[in-house]
């Protein structure tokens, strides 16, 4: 069966391509390499360069080759960012998805599998989050995903379009050989950073904040594996190949870290101590992030199986064979 990975390039596409071709899928990539690297796309996939919002182009792709399915991970995704920039998230996000679901259509293409984000609960006061916790997303970010979740239902009701959306907590770790892994410019997430002190790319780690209503005064968040995470996507597309229909399901592992308690981890995995230094909130930041995954377990019968050491261990490995990314930009 042939794959469309949309966005494929980038740290979680490249791992889900990888993953469908060594499952035996068939896969074609399409990436604008905006974020995305030319070197993590998987080789063994057929590879087009091209924007989602280039209908031409998408139409193309579609007529050439003949999928079954799309696996949709297109999206830009800084928080912060969004917040500055949220006609340009509007556009790369919701204009992008819109131009994918018409080109879709338009080929007879009804199978698509979507990342969504965790940032469309917004702060939310019961945990875990489950997803029938109602949308309230804080940031442009979270908009635009619960706006994309939106335009689904609709082409399911209208044109029968069937899709899985995922809503994902933290993703972290990498493939476990290190052959791709998690390279962002700038790079904003925990694990990465924290991991940039032993690696000597960074003096300190900075605490955004160590007030927060929680049991060390540090955020808590949710941290999953990215290789179950694909696990998920392609368990999702299963899902939907064997004609069950459209749904929403969280994904996280259920366990809350805090900050502190992930450097202390990732003190225990690289064998050393990591400087480290409270600075102020970031803003936006809610102070805990936990999902239910239980309707992903029961419905897809999903478990995920990485560790938070080896979240760390396998990001590690990733930056040691990796020590400046890709280096291809
Ligand atoms: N964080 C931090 N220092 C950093 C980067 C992140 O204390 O240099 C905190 C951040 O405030 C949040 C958690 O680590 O509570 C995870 O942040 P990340 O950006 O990795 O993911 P997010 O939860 O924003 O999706």
């Amino acid at each position: 069966m042939k794959v469309m990975v949309v966005g494929g390039a980038g740290y979680i596409g490249s791992h889900c391509s990888k993953i469908l071709v060594d499952r035996g899928y068939d896969v074609v990539i399409v990436d604008n390499l905006s974020t995305g690297h030319r070197k993590a796309i998987e080789p063994r996939a057929s590879f087009y360069e091209g924007d989602i919002r280039d209908y031409d182009f998408l139409d193309k792709v579609f007529k050439k080759e003949n999928v079954s399915a799309v696996i949709h991970f297109a999206a830009k995704s800084l928080v912060g960012v969004s917040m500055v920039e949220p006609i340009d998230y509007f556009d790369n996000n919701v204009n992008g998805t819109l131009v994918l679901l018409k080109a879709m259509v338009a080929n007879n293409v009804k199978k698509i599998v979507f990342s969504s984000s965790a940032a469309v609960y917004g702060e939310q006061k019961v945990f875990p989050i489950t997803e029938e916790a109602l949308p309230n997303p804080e940031c442009t970010y979270g908009e635009t995903k619960l706006q994309m979740e939106k335009m689904m239902k609709w082409a399911d009701i209208a044109y029968g379009v069937k899709y899985v959306s995922l809503r994902y907590f933290n993703v972290a770790g990498a493939f476990p050989t290190g052959e791709i892994g998690e390279d962002h410019n700038p790079e904003t997430h925990l694990i990465p950073l924290i991991l940039q002190v032993p690696l000597k790319k960074r003096e300190c780690i900075s605490i955004f904040g160590d007030n927060y209503d929680t049991p060390d005064g540090t955020c808590i968040r949710d941290y999953i594996h990215v290789v179950d995470l694909i696990d998920a996507h392609i368990k999702a597309l299963e899902y939907l190949m064997a004609g069950n229909n459209s749904d929403i399901f969280n994904l996280g592992s259920e366990e809350g870290f805090s900050v502190k308690e992930m450097i202390v981890t990732a003190e225990e995995v690289v064998g050393e101590k990591i400087a480290k230094k409270v600075v102020a909130r970031r803003a936006g930041d809610p102070a805990i992030l936990i999902a239910s995954s239980k309707k992903a377990k029961e419905v897809l019968k999903w478990k995920p199986q990485y560790s938070l050491k080896e979240m760390i261990g396998t990001a590690y490995h990733f930056y040691q064979l990796h020590k400046d990314g890709y280096q291809d930009k």
